[in-house]
This record gives C-alpha cells, structure tokens and sequence, in this order.
C-alpha cells in the first residue's frame, strides 16, 4: 500500500525477541499452542461484543479456526474470524508489551540460557514464539465491524523491525503467516500439525480445522463426507474438524485426563508451565455453575505489580465474559487462575456490574472456602507440593491474614515460619507445629522480627529462650510486621514478640524456674540504683532501664516497649516519611 511504515519493535520487545529465537527452546512446536491460543482468545471477544451488536458477526457467523500449510512454500497460516485488529491495535498488540513490570522482569534476565528460557515461559511471550520456528511472520487482520478497505498487513523478519500497511481484507478476523527456513520444515506436514493440535489445543472450545486428508476417513465435520471422491477434493479443499471443540470445564471430571486438565490450564493462565494442581466443581443448587480453579507452580512476573494482567476468566453460558483480578477472588488469591462459567448471571452483565452481584459474591466465597480447604488438605497430605506452593505463595497468602478477617483461623493454619527448633532457612514449622511442641505452663507463640534469617537467629533476645529451651519463630520477611500486626493470636494463644515489653517467663513451672525467679528478684534489688542512675542519664534517649533476664551472653539490648510498632515497621515507617 501507498501507507506503508517501518517501525521499530520497542526495545523490550526485541529483547525478548532476541532471547526467544537465540534459547534454545526445547519445545519448538508450543508456538501452535499459542496461535491457536489467541486465536480463541479473539473468538471469545467477538461473542462477548456480539452480544450487544450482532452485526458483528457480518454474513461469516460460524466462529472457527483454521490452521493449513503449503509445503512448497514451506508456510503454516493460522486463521480464525475473531474480534480481528486495527492498525492501532496491530501496532500496540505486536509491537509492544503492554505488562506494566516488563523492564523489571527482563532485569532479571541472567545469560543464562536455561534458566532465561524458564523465565520467559512463565512471562508468557505468546505471540512472539511464532519467531522460535519462523524466520519471517507475516499477520493479515480486519477488525470486526469495519469496511474491507481497513484491513492491515504487518510483517517482520523479528529483527529490530517490522512493517505494517493498509489493505484490503473482506474477510473478518486474523491470518498469522509463519514463513519456514528450511530447517523447520517438518512442520509443514499435515500429521504432525494435527497431532500437536490434539496434544496441545484439544480442549480449545472453538472448532479447530485442518485441510481434509486424502485417504483417511474425516472425524466430525459436517462439510466433508468420506464418500467423496479424490477429484472433487482436489477443487475444493475439504475440511475437518480436528480437537474435540467443546467447553473443557463442562465434561464431568472423570472424563477429563490430567494431560486436557495442564493444556488448559497452559491456555488460561498464558503460562508455559503445568500447574500444581487444580479444582474443579460443578455446583448445583441455589444457583449452577462450573469452577476449574487452578493453583500454578510459579509465581507469574507481575505478582506484586499493583494491576496483574490475568486473573480468573468468567462465562455466562459458555460465552466468555472477562478476565476477572478483583471480584471472583480476594487479592490474596490473586495468583489463582481459570475459569468460572455461570448458568444463571445474565448474558449482559457488564464488568461493572460483578462488585455488587450477589451471585459474584457466592461464588468467591465457596471458591475462597475451596482453594484454602484444598490447601490445607495438600499440606496435610502432599507437603512436599505445599512446600513448593509456599516458597511460591506464601508471600502473598499472609496478605490475607490482614484482608479476609473470616477465614483467619484457617490462613493462619496454613502459614509457614522457621522458627528456633531446627533453624532452617526454609519455613516448615507451622503454628500447629509450633503449640505441639510448648513446654509445659507455655502459653504464648514467641516470634522475633529481623531483617534477614541470619539478623533473627542471632537476636540477642533470644538467649533466655534458648536457655529454658523455648521455642521462637523466626520472621524476616517484611510483610511479617504486617502479618503479626494482625494476628494477635492462634488457638486461643497470644503472639508475643521476644523484643517487646517485658518478659514474661513466670508462667513456667519446675525446680529451676522457681530458682531463677528467686535470683532475678535478688539482681533486681541490687541493680536498682544503677537503672535509676542510668536512667536519668539517657533520660531523652529511652522510656526505661531495667534489669534484663533475657541476655546470657551480651550486656545489654534494646527493647521496644508492648504498645509500640515492631522494629521492622519503625523502618518502615521512617522510609515512608513518618
Ligand atoms: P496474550 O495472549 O497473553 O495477551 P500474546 O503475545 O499471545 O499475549 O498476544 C498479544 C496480543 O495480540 C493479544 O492480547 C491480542 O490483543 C493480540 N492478538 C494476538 N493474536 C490475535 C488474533 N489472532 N486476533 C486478535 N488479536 C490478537
Ligand atoms: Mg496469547
């Protein structure tokens, strides 16, 4: 066209570029997976926004996607008649990356292959591995609703550029071109094509279609008959439905393998990864709908990044309304993903609708109640899997303890600490744990705060538990302070941290206890004129001086008094200004 223009990827883009086509990706043939991927994604929007325009879908109602191959010039094109895209949109969708938090995520990058290629798995490239296998893309767009003359061409060689012109298109919807080198070539080949459809997109729920093949008897499409002859097949291209094209979510559970459960799961969440595990409900009752939550190994990039961009995708009847971050689930859930589909919402209920739907509501909270009952079980009974969630999670599951007042007691019985009983880095001692082991008259859970594990097991506040043989959970995460600050008590005992107020060993009983309170009273008595002394010395430095039974070792320590913020949040609050 007379309007062509050469632009430049955005320099995260073909940073990203640059690592995809130069890591050695052990799985070349997941860049089908990703086509298809949008492609349904693209399916999914043009019902949701036919909704309210019906015109949308023009004279070409049958939504479906094809995928075909021309050997000879060794091309694989994925089409489907989806939402389809602008210039605009071209421009925005496939030449940047929209994530807020990319730069910080490509910062983390090691030059490491392996480990590079891991992290760009779970960032989630997409539409960019076309590059792993082409050496040129070219994508063939109409957006729906507009004329044919609007039609856009963009093409790239993946190197630093890529260009994009108007043209006319009739068709609605995206073709995505994948230019082979030679060295590719295997996948311009009918049974390999549809073999990595079934393996990985057999759960997509669009019809996914592929040129009829000669000689072997078509599966499901209408379109085609066995009975035709070659002939006629050679004039017009038959063609055949190829994955199962129904609403995975939909079939009862033990119909379902593990292996349909992770392309899901791949497909919802954007993620290269399996999941850890998932749950999946079909309810019936006060109102019907289907859950397919699924808890992931790793934590996406944009985890603390204050709008992530995937959450749980919601359906009214099968046809996708949004991708939900804040109603269907808590924020401290908010690395759940999957689908929730609904038989009674209404087909028009808008986004803005879902904060004050009382079916939204219902349905967060039994998947609330869900998702922590499934935790609890897996850390009862899978510890090594509850292990990998809390290296991965746990960060985020202690936001809960301040956001979900009504499901404390069982967060609190997920959270995992290190603690003085075998001071291992990794947190494995439980609350639970933890009163399963009190001594005898103990009737407080004993924590220090510190910046780091090391700074706690060192605290000079530990010593006298050390000595009577008391356990201290370790806490050196900072959103510790937040967790404490929150969580007064578990089963009835009070959290105590070691470095605040005074230090009430009274409650232990025994021979030696009765000794040592006899001796501390003893030292209190002859110490009192040197804290008074000192006391009037660093009169604006300290509210106190007191004789200290909590050092063995060191002379002195700092102590803040019962009422007053944790050291930790005093830094904290000084780094905020206060
Ligand atoms: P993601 O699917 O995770 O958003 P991708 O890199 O796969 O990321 O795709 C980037 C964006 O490009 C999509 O979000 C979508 O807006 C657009 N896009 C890609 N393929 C298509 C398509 N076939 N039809 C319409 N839009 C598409
Ligand atoms: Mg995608």
């Amino acid at each position: 066209g007379t309007d062509t223009q050469t632009l430049e990827f955005q320099a995260e883009v073909q940073q990203l570029l640059n690592l995809m086509i130069h890591s050695v990706y052990s799985n070349r043939e997941v860049f089908l997976r990703e086509l298809i991927s949008n492609a349904s994604d693209a399916i999914d929007k043009l019902r949701f926004e036919a909704l309210k325009q019906e015109s949308l879908f023009e004279d070409d109602p049958e939504l479906k996607i094809r995928v075909d191959f021309d050997a000879e010039q060794r091309t694989v094109t994925i089409t489907d008649n989806g939402i389809g895209m602008d210039r605009d949109d071209v421009v925005e969708n496939l030449g940047t990356i929209a994530h807020s938090g990319t730069k910080r995520f490509l910062e983390q990058m090691t030059g490491d292959q392996q480990k590079d290629a891991q992290l760009i798995g779970q960032f989630g490239v997409g539409f960019y591995s076309a590059f792993v296998v082409a050496d040129k893309v070219e994508v063939f767009s109409r957006k729906a609703g507009v004329e044919p003359q609007y039609g856009v061409h963009w093409s790239s060689e993946g190197k630093g550029a890529y260009t994009i012109e108007t043209i006319e298109r009739s068709q609605r919807g995206t073709a995505v071109v994948l230019h082979l080198p030679q060295e590719q070539e295997e996948f311009c080949d009918g049974m390999r094509l549809r073999h990595i459809i079934r393996k990985y997109s057999d759960h997509i729920s669009v019809p996914i279609e592929m040129p009829a093949q000669s000689g072997s008897a078509p599966q499901q499409s209408e379109e085609k008959g066995a009975e035709q002859g070659e002939e006629e097949q050679e004039q017009t291209p038959q063609w055949e439905v190829v994955n199962r094209a129904s609403a995975l979510w939909m079939r009862p559970k033990s119909e379902i393998s593990d292996e349909e459960y992770k392309e899901l799961y791949k497909h919802v969440a954007h993620d290269f990864e399996e999941p850890l595990t998932w749950l999946h409900n079909h309810v019936e009752g006060r109102q019907s709908y289907v859950s397919l939550l699924y808890i992931p190994k790793r934590p996406p990039f944009d985890l603390f990044e204050q709008k992530p961009a995937h959450g749980v995708k919601l359906y009214v009847r099968r046809v996708f309304i949004t991708e939900d971050t804040e109603h269907l689930l808590p924020r401290y859930l908010r690395f759940v993903r999957g689908v929730v589909d609904s038989d009674d919402l209404p087909l028009n209920i808008s986004r803005e609708m879902l904060q004050h739907n009382p079916m939204i509501s219902s349905i967060r909270s039994a998947s609330v109640k869900r998702i922590l009952d499934r935790l609890e079980r897996m850390a009862k009974n899978e510890p090594q899997m509850y292990a990998e969630f809390w290296e991965s999670f746990g960060r985020v599951l202690k936001e809960g303890i301040a956001e979900d007042h009504g499901n404390r007691e069982k967060i609190a019985k997920l959270l995992r600490f290190s603690s003085t009983y075998e001071e291992k880095e990794t947190p494995d001692v439980s609350l639970d744990d933890y009163i399963g082991r009190m001594n005898e008259g103990q009737n407080k859970i004993y924590y220090v705060t510190a910046e780091s594990f090391n700074a706690a097991r060192n605290s000079p506040h530990l010593e006298v538990f050390r000595r009577h043989g008391i356990e201290v959970l370790l806490l050196p995460d900072p959103v510790d302070e937040w967790l404490v600050a929150h969580l007064n008590e578990y089963e009835g005992k009070q959290l105590v941290s070691i470095a605040k107020g005074e230090l009430d060993l009274d409650q232990l009983t025994g021979e030696q206890a009765e000794q040592e309170k006899a001796q501390r009273e003893e030292k209190e008595q002859a110490y009192k004129d040197l804290c008074s002394r000192l006391q009037e010395k660093l009169n604006d430095k300290v509210s106190e001086v007191r004789v200290s039974h909590r050092l063995t070792d060191s002379p002195a320590c700092l102590v803040v008094g019962e009422y007053d913020f944790g050291v930790g949040m005093q830094r904290l609050l000084q780094a905020a200004g206060h």
